[in-house]
């Protein structure tokens, strides 16, 4: 039998927190340490700046273990390509079509997931944060609710909110009682990854081309709307198989209306 202990463990285990182009090492040091204070262990970098640098190796103190084992990848989809459940913390809100959570809620959604496979929470840049393109990769954004003057978090005190917040969460589903730290979803067909939904979305993009269902305007605010509808449904393997059926016959269908050969 699990032990509050272990369960905490093995889903500490399914959060990875990924740093995107980050400017300042000193940040990724601090957002190690703010990790490690909290039980959780892997850090990937998407893109750093300045790194590996001395700063970051000071600045996370005894946390440079976590440091040591951090994953680079060049982007963040690559970063996240193995992902069921991907979160994108936003300083502001953003004019992407995306549900927004605060962190407590977040993390309690992040929990559910993470029962069913990897779960991701992404920061941004120092500067700019997450680009519209990278948050169109998340599943919600997250927004610490600050001082709507002022909302702008230092990174790794950003990394720090959250973590806490997941530990909190994973410290209370350890306390419930055996069985219910599984969340929903166990023993049922695995959700879809995220390069599953990105194979989804761009033959979703390719069959609304072929059925002429933007009639010359631009694809992006539908297509923006329908990863959001399809992003909340949380997709299983066998719903998205079915879906990218249904497109197939749909593109089939075009290309015999157009009269070619199929
Ligand atoms: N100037 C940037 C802020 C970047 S702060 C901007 O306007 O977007 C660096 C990162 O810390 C952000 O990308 C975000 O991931 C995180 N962060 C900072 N403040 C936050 C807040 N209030 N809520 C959620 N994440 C926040």
């Amino acid at each position: 039998m699990k032990t509050p202990d272990s369960v905490a463990e093995a889903l500490a285990g399914r959060f990875r927190i990924v740093l995107v182009g980050t400017q300042h090492p000193g940040n990724i040091g601090a957002a190690a340490r703010a990790l490690k204070t909290m039980g959780l262990s892997r850090l990937v970098l998407v893109a750093p700046e300045d790194y590996p640098a001395e700063e970051a190796f000071r600045r996370a103190a005894g946390a440079d273990d976590l440091l040591a084992q951090a994953q680079v990848h060049a982007t963040l989809a690559e970063a996240v390509a193995d992902c069921r459940y991907v979160l994108g913390c936003t300083a502001r809100s953003r004019r992407v079509a995306l549900d927004e959570l605060p962190p407590r809620q977040a993390a309690a959604r992040a929990l559910e997931r993470g029962a069913e496979g990897e779960v991701a929470l992404v920061f941004g840049r120092e500067r700019t944060g997450l680009s519209n393109e990278e948050l169109q990769l998340c599943h919600a954004a997250v927004h610490i609710p600050a001082n709507p003057e002022y909302s702008s978090l230092n990174l790794a005190a950003a990394v720090q909110v959250l973590a806490y917040e997941l530990r909190l969460a994973l410290l209370e589903s350890a306390a419930a009682p055996a069985g219910a730290a599984a969340g929903p979803g166990t023993g049922h067909e695995g959700p879809a990854s995220h390069a599953q939904m990105e194979g989804f979305f761009g033959q979703l993009g390719q069959t609304l081309d072929d059925i002429d269902f933007h009639k010359g305007r631009t694809p992006d605010s539908a297509m923006r709307k329908l990863r959001r509808l399809f992003l909340r449904a949380a997709l299983n393997e066998q719903e998205v198989r079915l879906l990218r059926g249904i497109l197939a016959d749909a593109q089939r269908m075009a290309r015999l209306a157009r009269g070619g050969a199929d």
